[in-house]
């Protein structure tokens, strides 16, 4: 097939040789918009001791992959993986360049952007074509959504969040051209990575968890956020949080659920103290009950949820623990 533009890009990460859920992710979608370009999809991969992980990518939809495989490669190094992604971009032109909101992506993308002087736009929940075939990179904005378009500059990047798009289902039987790459001899080294030190997640994984409790601003101080802590572990919950309680230091931004946060589906969602902003609830479509409790009775969460409780949550909570703490002593028992 003849391409009428440039290829669209995805920049897929790995860790210890695991390729990233979020990157499969893109690549299916990318596929979707490539198609629609009439073009083709071209993935970046860098790493050390890869092999099987680009049949993962071609799988997923892409139909080449760049492949940089070198012992200098085995952490992401932010000078020399932008300088690859860079040089390579002025090669290969691509039209568009997508990057996982990852703790990587976050930094590479603006530094691949800044070096190609394009736009970039970060934690988009939606990327569709638009009449022109220019990128819609849709992210929530002033209560809706806001489209960003990048019709001059090449490529349009964006970073999207694991599970803004569906996974693709992986068809094992389609192949592709891998490209080795030439790494510099010459690599920048102001900033190295020598080793990567992984917290163990406390409790419940948030992705995977069939409930979440959500807290918010609304529980006022440490003491507060501790009881909507201890009313997710009551619940054997997963805990998250909005931006205020990262602010604040009551929570990690690991825990931070929405645009620039994480994509949870749980069957039960229960937000407490918290408005239920679009930033924040983008982050949990897919639940299947809401429940939210805050003290304002007008508050916007409310014509979100399923069910709605008006009540001041430091209050609340500790009442609602003693109420779990007897019910489960009485199953006990029974
Ligand atoms: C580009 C961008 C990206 C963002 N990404 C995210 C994101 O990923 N995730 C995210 O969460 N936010 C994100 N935000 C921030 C988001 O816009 C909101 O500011 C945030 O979600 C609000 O958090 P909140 O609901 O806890 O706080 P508030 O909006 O301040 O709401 C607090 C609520 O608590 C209630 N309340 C107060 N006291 C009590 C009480 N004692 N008991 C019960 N209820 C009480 C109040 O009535 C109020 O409704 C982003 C913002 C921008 C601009």
């Amino acid at each position: 097939m003849e391409n009428t533009c440039g290829p669209v890009w995805v920049i897929a990460e790995q860790i210890g040789g695991r390729v990233l859920a979020v990157s499969l992710q893109l690549i299916g979608h990318a596929r979707e918009l490539a198609d629609e370009l009439g073009t083709s999809v071209e993935a970046v991969l860098l790493g050390d001791q890869l092999d099987e992980q680009t049949q993962q990518l071609f799988a997923a939809g892409a139909d080449r992959v760049y492949l940089g495989d070198a012992p200098e490669l085995a952490f992401y190094q932010p000078e020399i993986y932008t300088e690859i992604v860079v040089k390579l971009a002025k090669e290969r032109q691509p039209e568009i360049m997508l990057i996982g909101s990852t703790t990587t992506g976050r930094e590479l993308a603006p530094l691949v952007a800044a070096r190609l002087k394009t736009g970039l736009t970060a934690h988009c929940i939606d990327l569709v074509l638009d009449e022109n075939k220019i990128l819609e990179q849709r992210v929530p904005a002033y209560g809706g959504l806001l489209a960003i378009v990048c019709p001059e500059r090449r490529p349009q990047m964006a970073t999207v969040a694991r599970g803004v798009f569906p996974t693709p289902e992986l068809d094992e039987n389609r192949t592709g051209e891998i490209v080795p790459l030439d790494i510099p001899e010459e690599i920048p080294g102001r900033i190295q990575t020598l080793e990567i030190i992984r917290e163990e997640p406390e409790g419940v994984p948030l992705e995977s968890a069939p409930i979440v409790v959500a807290g918010g601003a609304g529980a006022g101080d440490l003491e507060g956020w501790r009881k909507i802590a201890d009313l997710a572990k009551a619940l054997n919950a997963a805990l998250g949080c909005t931006r205020p309680a990262v602010d604040e230091g009551w929570a990690g931004l690991e825990t931070m659920i929405g645009q620039s946060g994480r994509m949870v589906s749980p069957e039960l969602y229960v937000g407490v103290g918290l408005s239920g902003e679009l930033q924040h609830m983008v982050g949990i479509a897919d639940a299947q009950v809401m429940v939210a409790i805050n003290s304002d009775p007008h508050s916007p969460v409310f014509e979100q949820v399923d069910y709605g409780i008006v009540d001041d949550c430091r209050e609340f909570v500790p009442v609602l623990l003693d109420k779990i703490k007897e019910y489960q002593e009485k199953q006990v028992t029974c």
